[in-house]
């Protein structure tokens, strides 16, 4: 794939960027790997007012830099703007924090004194998507330069402009230059990344098939890596939920950032008693849902990032209707118009035990199931093959209970949908990932935790 900024919403192409050749890639570790030398001895306060300083940056400039990522990727433009004030956010949030997360633990044993310290790695690499371009990088920016680690950047091909804008912000932040690079090369570099001693650990956020490829190499090495790879959340209401509220929150989390995001409510598992009324008033809500030009305030749903994300989302939906599904409403692209659209769709009555129920939607399109009751919602819920997060809507306390236990996934929202936080652990199980980012749990990914003991 061309490392190439492509309007999703014309088709335009507005820059091409030349990947970097192999001395360019090389000079770049060296830096990495030097500059980790020094950077590892740098204080804490140093490298936390380094970090307040781009958030500062981020916010001054947040109308600029989304401008930059809803031209790349197509979210609407309000969104992008959220995206950057969340990553002030995560700065903030670890520029106080990290020294409390790092900080010794002493531990009593037979020793004069033992306790638990946390170290660098040194260079950890982050191959990153275009969903969130900005919000993705910062979370595993701001963690591991507070660690002592130091960076390297390898993002998706077609948000270029993003991956230089936020390493000339770390810069200006004064990080020192090395600390963390953009590395413009296509995903084919990253296994001989991998190979090379400089290279510590890495962590990926995207596809499968792109995780299975980065941890493959990895284990090659014996290295570490985190990986926060796709989701096909369930979105359960049962019987006692508020449904009003239950179907707002479920158009915005099936339709937030143009339906592509991994912890979107995915597949909407309803009791049968409430199910009528809900697909009633979720067709309404979608209907209501402007598409359009990004850029316009108006927008609530923009085009999808690639032609290719397109395609394979409306093969899915023809593979779906073929499989039983019925369609309520959208169910083909927008073609009418230039760009990558895909209209507000909602698909009913696949079976369950389909194949194409097991695979995850990246667009807005919701896939609607009735249960009769908790045992089901929740048998249909863990019946993916993964686990990232689920959002369930009740007000019985014992409902409740169980959904919590009971749920296969990195994360259960009650009457709330999912969201990442910086305060609170973020990542997935079963074929959705393993690790965690943001919170204590997420710095403490890429640091040796040495065991100190003294007789
Ligand atoms: P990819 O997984 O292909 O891209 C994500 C990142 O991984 C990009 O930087 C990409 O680089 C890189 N990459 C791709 N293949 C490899 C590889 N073999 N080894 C190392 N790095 C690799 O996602 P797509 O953009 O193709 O999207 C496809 C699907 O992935 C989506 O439909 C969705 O299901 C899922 N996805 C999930 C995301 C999430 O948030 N969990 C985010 C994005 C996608 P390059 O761009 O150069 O190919």
């Amino acid at each position: 794939m061309a490392i190439a900024t492509i309007n999703p919403a014309s088709g335009e192409t507005l820059k091409i960027f030349e990947p970097l050749n192999d001395a360019e890639i090389a000079s770049k570790l060296n830096l990495a790997d030097q500059t980790f030398a020094q950077y590892r001895q740098t204080s804490f306060s140093e490298r936390s007012q380094w970090l307040k300083t781009a958030a500062t940056i981020l916010q001054q400039e947040k109308a600029d830099l989304a401008k930059t990522m809803t031209l790349e990727m197509g979210k609407p433009y309000q969104a992008s703007m959220s995206e950057v004030e969340k990553c002030a956010l995560v700065c903030q949030y670890y520029a106080e924090q990290a020294p409390s997360f790092l900080a010794d633990v002493p531990v009593t044993t037979d020793a004069s004194q033992s306790f638990v310290c946390y170290q660098p790695l040194g260079v950890i690499l982050a191959v990153m998507p275009w969903n969130f371009p900005f919000w993705q990088v910062f979370r595993f920016a701001a963690p591991a330069l507070m660690a002592g680690n130091v960076g390297l950047l390898k993002h998706a091909s077609n948000v270029p402009q993003c991956a230089l804008a936020i390493e000339d912000i770390i810069h200006r932040a004064g990080f020192p230059p090395g600390a963390f690079q953009t590395l413009l090369i296509g995903a084919a570099k990253v296994a001989d990344l991998m190979a090379d001693d400089r290279v510590k650990a890495a962590t990926l956020t995207g596809s499968e098939p792109a995780g299975a490829s980065l941890a493959a190499a990895a284990g090659q090495q014996i290295k570490k890596t985190v990986l926060e790879l796709g989701g096909s959340d369930p979105f359960i209401v049962l019987e006692t939920a508020d449904l009003e509220t239950a179907v707002a929150n479920a158009t915005t989390a099936r339709m937030l950032n143009n339906g592509q995001s991994c912890i979107a409510a995915k597949r909407f598992i309803i009791a049968e008693a409430i199910a009528t009324e809900f697909e009633k008033l979720l067709l309404d809500k979608f209907l209501a849902l402007k598409v359009g030009d990004p850029m316009h305030p108006d927008t609530d749903l923009g085009p999808l990032a690639t032609p290719g994300i397109l395609e394979d989302l409306d093969q899915q939906v023809q593979t779906a209707i073929k499989s039983g599904g019925k369609v309520l409403t959208g169910g083909h692209p927008l073609s009418e118009r230039p760009g990558n659209f895909y209209p507000p769709t909602i698909i009913t009555d696949i079976p369950p035990d389909s194949a194409i129920a097991q695979e995850e939607f990246f667009g807005p399109v919701a896939l609607l199931f009735r249960v009769p009751d908790i045992d089901a919602a929740i048998q249909l819920a863990n019946a993916t093959p993964f686990g990232l997060g689920a959002s369930a809507w009740t007000n019985n306390h014992q409902e409740r209970r169980r959904l919590i236990t009971e749920i296969e996934a990195g994360a259960v929202f009650i009457n709330g949908m999912v969201k990442s936080d910086p305060r609170l652990p973020f990542g997935g199980i079963k074929r959705s990932g393993y690790g965690r980012e943001l919170s204590i749990q997420g710095i403490h990914e890429f640091v040796n935790v040495k065991t100190v003991w003294v007789k």
